[in-house]
């Protein structure tokens, strides 16, 4: 007999509670990933996403290997991979940690309901998620629609459990009826790396997939910009928030291991601003609740009334410059660039860029959700979506629509002396703090030999267009 784990969004082996489980086993294993682009309803991956996956899998082989195991890839729908491999390998167990999308529930329930027939034993554990979407309900038996009564009920159950410890030493590979561990793709042959272009490299410089870069990056972030986190997260031309989210993406370290970090950092109190963090890893957890209960979140207004808005198609050019960092709006542009160069965008520039898409460009949210999707690192299932209909009002205790980011008072307010604009925006690195924010006013945009634009729309034309939309759609 022998165990076969089936690794998905969980490339760890710190607190990952199926491949402890194959430790404690102690028969021959297998571990395996499965790149699954057929099962139904599997959205696929975008651009930014794929590279990350490639290097995250190569780390996790090579920590595997130190282990004494060794990552198995395969490629295809996955119910018929783990099943035909749990033949081939003689499987008894069968391990993983539980995943919440609908089409990945499917696919295991599938699995399991399989196994039940067939022999294996099936076991599935909670490792991504601290409190799991069924298990936080309102007194009525329902799902909060609202996030600061949701994180109270998480908050008043029982404390998220302390994390595991990555097994130092893993039972050896287990080997087919033919006495061969069984057969793998190579990563290369899956092709996820960007060739022709190549636009890697601002990506390269910019992150370490993989456990160790996130465990680096956790410790950084409790030695520096955690104690000033409340004000620093809002400001992004200072490193003030964890840069976790690729991590937790990929599930490279566990939301219990942060939890618990966190608590053992600051063993006579954490500072307030931690329970801000917190709260933030509590937005991630609100946002799979809403994808488990509304599984068409990516392509549907979680407000139905919000199928009436008179959304408008943007011209060719202007949805270009909005994903060039080309619309004239230096906080717009200087994200967007972040975006395109490092796969990342500081969370106070999405809101910006997502409000000036939805509202002064009166574009569709689900166009900038798509464009998100393919080139951030952490494109997350749930999280993208929901933050995007947050921005556009349409979401669950989203922002109303009439709250219309102004580009220019933002810049002003959290990017004072233009840090983070300079940084992404060099054609207007000259130009002084009074002045960078509003380039055209001091005549530094869209004139000849010019390197930066004019505005593609006016602020207050366009915030009355999309208020007067919004006006509509109340009283029809
Ligand atoms: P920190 O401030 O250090 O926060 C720690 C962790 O909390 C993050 O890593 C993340 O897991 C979680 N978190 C923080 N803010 C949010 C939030 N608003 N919603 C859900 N989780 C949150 N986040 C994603 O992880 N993936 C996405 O695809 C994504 N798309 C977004 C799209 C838009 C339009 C907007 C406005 C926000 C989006 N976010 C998304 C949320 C947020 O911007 C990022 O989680 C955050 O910027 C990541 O940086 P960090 O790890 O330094 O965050």
């Amino acid at each position: 007999s022998s165990t076969l784990v089936w690794l998905r969004d969980d490339l760890r082996l710190d607190d990952n509670p199926a491949l402890t489980k194959a430790a404690a086993l102690g028969n021959p294993l297998t571990v395996v990933y499965v790149l699954d682009e057929e099962s139904e309803g599997i959205r696929p991956l975008g651009g930014a996403v794929k590279w990350w996956l490639h290097h995250s899998l190569s780390r996790l082989d090579a920590a595997l290997d130190a282990a004494g195991s060794r990552l198995l890839l395969r490629r295809g729908s996955a119910a018929g991979i783990i099943q035909e491999l749990t033949r081939e390998t003689s499987a008894s167990s069968l391990l993983w940690n539980r995943r919440y999308g609908e089409p990945e529930r499917t696919v295991d329930a599938d699995v399991q309901s399989w196994a039940t027939e067939h022999g294996p034993n099936a076991e599935s554990f909670q490792a991504n998620l601290m409190f799991e979407p069924w298990t936080i309900r309102t007194g009525a038996g329902g799902p909060y629609k609202v996030f600061t009564p949701f994180w109270r009920a998480c908050l008043a159950g029982t404390e998220p459990r302390r994390p595991l410890a990555a097994p130092g030493k893993l039972p050896a590979t287990a080997l087919s009826a033919a006495g061969e561990p069984p057969a793998g793709d190579s990563l290369e042959s899956w092709g996820l790396l960007p060739r022709r272009p190549d636009w890697s490299a601002g990506l390269t410089r910019t992150w370490t997939p993989g456990e160790a870069g996130a465990h680096s990056l956790l410790e950084d972030f409790l030695e520096g910009p955690s104690a000033d986190y409340a004000t620093g997260r809002d400001l992004p031309g200072v490193e003030g928030t964890s840069r976790l989210s690729p991590h937790l993406r990929f599930g490279e370290i566990s939301p219990f291991r942060i939890w618990h970090t966190i608590r053992d950092h600051f063993p006579h109190g954490e500072p307030a601003d931690l329970g801000v963090f917190r709260s933030q890893l509590g937005w991630r957890e609100f946002c799979w609740q809403l994808l488990y209960e509304n599984p068409s979140l990516a392509i549907q207004n979680y407000r139905p009334e919000f199928d009436r808005f008179p959304w408008e198609t943007p011209s060719a050019a202007e949805l270009h410059a909005w994903q060039q960092g080309q619309t004239g709006y230096p906080l717009v542009d200087a994200g967007m660039r972040q975006l395109w160069q490092t796969g990342w965008m500081h969370n106070r520039v999405r809101m910006a860029a997502a409000s000036f898409l939805v509202k002064n460009l009166m574009t569709d949210w689900r166009l900038g959700e798509a464009w998100f999707w393919d080139t951030l690192v952490d494109a997350d299932a749930a999280s993208n979506p929901a933050n995007w209909q947050w921005v556009a009002g349409s979401g669950a205790d989203a922002s109303p629509y009439f709250r219309i980011f102004n580009p220019v008072t933002q810049s002003r307010k959290f990017d004072a002396g233009g840090k983070y604009l300079r940084h992404y925006l060099p054609e207007l690195s000259g130009l002084e703090a009074k002045a960078i924010h509003e380039p055209w006013k001091a005549g530094a945009s869209g004139g000849p030999g010019m390197d930066y634009p004019e505005p593609i729309v006016g602020l207050p034309e366009s915030r009355a267009r999309a208020l007067e939309a919004y006006q509509r759609l109340k009283d029809s």
